[in-house]
């Protein structure tokens, strides 16, 4: 078990998401998607009907909007009230305008804060996972970790798991969309995604994810000691 705060981002494609969860397990902490809270979020809005480019709206529906996620051991649950929205939130609606409602300010606002609050909560370390974890959110995080690899690399993960899960073979759309919102990710005016000055920049393109996993696990413990 560790103690340890450990913030993972970088942008999408990367295996982000599979990797830090490996790593809280490998870890026995808590793990934090927070991804998964802006899809949420995007969700609310989208379900509202409120035009995305209406920062205000988005902003209004935002704030109403109960966020909540939940480990379990069939995986990582996540919630719009009470009702259960894993899956809708990866379907294309959402991805496609995710990046747009991220970007509004008072967006951002609510759902750091509610950041800061779930992974101070509790005993024992935290992993968590987004695109301003370093920067933003955990500042003082113990160790911060960028992961990077080339977009069509990331591309080609992505559509594998989309294939994976049932959705259409469509590599050069997903290259596109992840070109895209690398773009408007890193272009954005508040937290654009970049490595915080103390990040460790891992490029993930020539492992695999137990590789990375290892790897990554590795830098915790040079940079907190060994876990217990
Ligand atoms: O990680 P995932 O691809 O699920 O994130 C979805 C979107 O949420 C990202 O493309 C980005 O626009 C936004 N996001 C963010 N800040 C975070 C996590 C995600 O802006 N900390």
């Amino acid at each position: 078990m560790s103690d340890a705060v450990v913030a993972i981002d970088g942008p999408a494609g990367t295996g982000k998401s599979t990797v830090a969860r490996g790593l809280a397990e490998a870890l026995g902490s808590r793990y934090l998607d927070t991804g998964a809270m802006y899809r949420v979020v995007t969700l609310a809005v989208l379900r509202s009907g409120v035009a995305l480019d209406d920062a205000e709206a988005v902003a209004a529906v935002a704030q109403r909007a109960e966020v909540s996620l939940d480990a379990q051991p069939d995986g990582d649950h996540a919630y719009l009230g009470g009702e259960d929205v894993s899956r809708e939130i990866r379907g294309d609606e959402v991805t496609g305008a995710v990046s747009a409602v991220s970007a509004v300010p008072a967006v951002r606002t609510r759902l750091v804060a509610l950041q800061q609050q779930l992974a101070g909560k509790g005993d024992g370390g935290a992993v968590v996972e987004g695109r301003d974890i370093g920067t933003v959110v955990l500042p003082d995080a113990d160790v911060k970790i960028f992961l990077t690899a080339s977009a069509e690399t990331r591309a080609r993960r992505r559509n594998a798991q989309n294939v994976a899960a049932g959705h259409s073979d469509d590599f050069a759309g997903v290259l596109a969309d992840v070109v895209r919102r690398d773009e408007l990710d890193s272009t954005r005016a508040v937290s654009p995604l970049r490595p915080a000055d103390d990040a460790v920049i891992v490029d993930t393109g020539d492992m695999n994810q137990a590789q990375v996993i290892n790897h990554l696990k590795d830098l915790v413990e040079q940079h907190c000691g060994a876990i217990r």
